[in-house]
């Protein structure tokens, strides 16, 4: 049903970033006997669940001083993280400086550009090689007297979740929530819903969706970061412990194959209309197998990080996906 709200005018971006719907998943809760519910992240402006790290971290050092007027943000990114970044900066006065692995898609590489950032694209190298895109985005911060926003290991990110995409979903659900589930790049979004919501219910499932390649399903499982495996999934997937999920209330974590994250995004596309990326598929692909683990008459909350134009060169482009011999869109 549609009903009209008075007095929301917003004001600017940033009073457009949150508040998002929460969407009742319907194959997905027909099939289950659940119900499967998705933020719709993908509504944010920049398209992503990170603009809500962008503009906590960025209020965070306006108020320690860290960022100070007409400054620059330097952020080393898959793309989401700058794209938020970026709109903020141009909102507020800043310049933005992304790094950002060239293996990311074409789509958001070509977005950066054209809202203005001074995108700085690096080979893709593991975190332990100074190579790698996080390490060079913090040397350029240092050099040209940045900020740096350092996503990973900047708690004001899981603080923001904490205290809008976690208290979005307690109030949103009236507090009829028993398990929270989505993938980590930093873990900002795992950890602060997961902690606001324990803080309202401590019988909250909070579940860990990964995807191959990453060490975090072994960390949660048996404390073994040793990823292995590959995704065609951007923007998640981690090799250590940043200081967004150090200490994070974690229950368990489910490991999920692209092609079943795949089957996800191409169903929630062709049969509910919805256009998500490849992380959102995991994200929902983990909802189902809890919602199957916890039986019928479950609430089972995930997030619909952003939206499936965003790759649409990979994941929508069955040439690309028979390369690395997966399920194909059926309809393309
Ligand atoms: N999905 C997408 C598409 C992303 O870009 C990101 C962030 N890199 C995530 C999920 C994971 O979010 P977080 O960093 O809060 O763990």
């Amino acid at each position: 049903m549609h009903t009209v709200n008075e007095t929301t005018i917003a004001d600017g971006l940033v009073g457009a970033i949150g508040n998002t719907p929460l969407i009742r998943l319907k194959r997905a809760s027909a099939a289950t006997g659940c119900d499967i519910l998705g933020k719709a992240e993908f509504m944010n402006p920049g398209g992503s669940v990170k603009d809500r790290a962008a503009i906590a971290i960025i209020e965070d050092a306006e108020r320690t001083g860290a960022l100070r007027p007409g400054g620059t943000i330097v952020e080393g990114t898959a793309g989401n993280t700058g794209i938020g970044l970026t709109l903020v900066a141009n909102a507020r006065g800043y310049r933005s400086v992304v790094v950002m692995p060239e293996t990311q898609s074409r789509e958001k590489i070509d977005f950066l550009r054209m809202i203005g950032a001074d995108l700085r694209l690096v080979p893709a190298k593991p975190y332990r090689d100074p190579g790698n895109y996080v390490h060079v985005s913090r040397r350029i911060a240092e050099e040209i007297g940045g900020f740096w926003a350092n996503q990973f290991d900047n708690i004001a990110n899981r603080e923001g979740h904490r205290l809008t995409t976690g208290a979005e979903i307690w109030a949103q659900t009236g507090g009829r929530v028993d398990a929270f589930t989505c993938s980590c790049g930093t873990g900002g979004t795992l950890a602060g819903v997961g902690m606001a919501l324990k803080a309202c219910r401590k019988e909250v499932r909070i579940v860990l969706a990964d995807p191959e390649g990453s060490g975090l399903h072994g960390w949660v499982k048996s404390g073994d970061l040793t990823p292995s495996g590959s995704s065609i999934t951007e923007g998640i997937g981690q090799s250590r412990v940043t200081a967004n999920l150090d200490g994070a209330p974690i229950d368990d974590a489910l490991k999920i194959p692209d092609a079943e994250a795949l089957e996800q995004v191409f169903d929630l596309m062709i049969h509910e209309g919805l256009s998500v990326g490849g992380s959102t598929g995991v994200n929902v692909a983990a909802a189902i197998r809890i919602a199957r683990d916890l039986g019928s008459g479950h609430t089972v909350v995930t997030i619909l990080c952003d939206g499936g134009a965003r790759y649409q060169t990979k994941l929508f482009n069955p040439e690309f996906l028979r390369g690395k011999n997966l399920p194909v869109t059926p309809w393309l």
